[in-house]
């Protein structure tokens, strides 16, 4: 770790690596700063590495690796243009990686842990790309692996963890989306199929994916999971355009008009919402290491900057207020990863509550969301140029701190758990 790493953070790349002619390069900068500041840069300062098994670190290692070569060099104008960098797709499935921690079918079966870290790297190195494959490999993959029969795993899975089959996961709705609990799309069932009909919005991959699991309500009320195969006439996506964070990963709004599912793609295992939450509530705490990630990135980055940059005729890292903001990132970077280690060897026990889960999400997209914020400031001007890469990080951090349930939300979750008493539907307190 350390000074290895946040040089190739910061090296620009393409078009976005112009380097002004007469300056020197940052690495440059860093390194004779850093000689004179015998600086200490790892993000791991409490050495939490050593509570990793080797398996862990070779797993975030690999990522690491294919995320400094691939990704940081060429995010950046995928992000300004909004497009997917889709030709790194086959080479994020070399990756074998797919479905985290879903066992067999293809898939590695990571530790919670190993899932972690890995959503982490990504985050670290962009919010796009860990939403891809956050939305492909935890809520599409996982929602079968949990949901699915035995012979909807076999049909699904294998070719997922390839990637040869791309998976979203529609649960949002433009009418619901904190009360998603209460989604309008429904399916009736007609003959040996299902018929769809309803709108979603903000469905990651829903332009794209092979199987796209939408979550509509049944003829009893209930919510069930329906797999709708790419082509299926009625079934029509739009990219949604105009958006200020994760800009190289679309989302879509999709209508459903008399889409017609095969009853075997209706997801054996789930007869309720209860069943959606499960699935997000096993997932959730990726988004906690996807929170830590970002703000890892933000506070190397930053570090790195101040470290290079000299204003008063000394680096600004000198100075008692900007060390002050460091000091603090590294503060909240150091509870934020052992919060997410402990969280994720509870998820591995079987002992992690959605309590559990909402209380890290919640903490770690808040802590996050300031670091970046500071890191931003540390750079200054620079800090709104996506050449330095903080200012990608800061307007995606305000994605994730809305994804897989809010701020509030995740309040609410754990203000529940924690009285007895549940406030989230905004009416008279009720037992939870
Ligand atoms: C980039 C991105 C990617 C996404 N990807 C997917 C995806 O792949 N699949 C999918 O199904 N969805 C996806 N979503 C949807 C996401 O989960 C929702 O945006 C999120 O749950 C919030 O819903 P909303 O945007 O409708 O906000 P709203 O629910 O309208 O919330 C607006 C505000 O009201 C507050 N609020 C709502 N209810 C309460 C309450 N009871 N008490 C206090 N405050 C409350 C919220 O905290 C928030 O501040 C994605 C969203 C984004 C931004």
């Amino acid at each position: 770790m350390g000074s290895r790493i946040f040089y190739t953070l910061i090296r620009p790349a393409g078009t976005h690596g112009g380097r002004r002619r007469g300056t020197p390069r940052l690495e440059e900068r860093c390194a004779r700063a850093a000689r004179s500041l015998p600086a200490v840069t790892t993000p791991d300062f409490y050495a939490l590495e050593e509570l990793l098994e080797p398996e862990e670190i070779e797993i975030r290692d690999r990522v690491r690796a294919f995320c400094e070569k691939e990704v940081t060099p060429r995010i950046n104008e995928y992000w300004e243009r909004a497009e997917f960098p889709f030709e790194l797709v086959p080479r994020i499935a070399e990756l074998g990686i797919s479905g985290g921690t879903v066992q067999g079918y293809g898939s590695p079966g990571m530790s919670a842990v190993a899932a972690g870290l890995v959503a982490a790297e990504w985050a670290r190195a962009d919010g796009s790309v860990g939403t891809f494959y956050g939305v492909h490999s935890f809520l599409a993959m996982q929602s079968i692996a949990m949901l699915g029969s035995e012979e909807q795993r076999e049909r699904w899975l294998p070719a997922m963890a390839r990637m040869e089959r791309i998976g979203a996961f529609g649960l949002t709705e433009p009418r619901h989306g904190s009360d998603a609990v209460a989604l309008e799309t429904t399916a009736r069932r007609d003959g040996d199929s299902y018929v769809l009909d309803g709108q979603k919005k903000w469905i990651g991959n829903g332009s794209i994916a092979d199987h796209v699991i939408i979550w509509a309500r049944g003829e009893d009320g209930a919510v069930g999971g329906y797999v709708v195969d790419k082509g299926t006439p009625g079934y029509e996506a739009t990219v949604m355009t105009g958006k200020t964070a994760l800009r190289a990963v679309w989302q879509a709004e999709i209508t459903l008009t008399g889409v017609r599912v095969p009853v075997e793609n209706k997801l054996a295992n789930c007869s309720s919402f209860r069943d959606v939450s499960r699935v997000l509530d096993r997932t959730r705490y990726t988004v906690a290491w996807r929170a830590l990630g970002l703000a890892t990135a933000a506070y190397e980055l930053a570090l790195a900057h101040a470290l290079g940059r000299e204003q008063f005729g000394q680096p600004i890292a000198g100075f008692q207020l900007v060390q002050d903001k460091l000091a603090r990132m590294l503060a909240e970077i150091t509870s934020m990863q052992l919060m997410c280690w402990r969280l994720s060897k509870l998820a591995d026990s079987g002992r992690m509550t959605a309590a559990m889960a909402s209380l890290a999400k919640m903490n770690h997209a808040a802590k996050a969301r300031a670091i970046v914020a500071d890191a931003r400031d540390i750079l200054g001007g620079d800090g709104i140029l996506l050449d330095h890469h903080v200012a990608r990080h800061h307007a995606d951090m305000e994605a994730i701190f809305t994804f897989e349930g809010t701020d509030s939300v995740q309040a609410l979750i754990v203000g529940r758990e924690i009285t007895g008493l549940s406030a989230i539907s905004g009416r008279r307190p009720e037992r939870g």
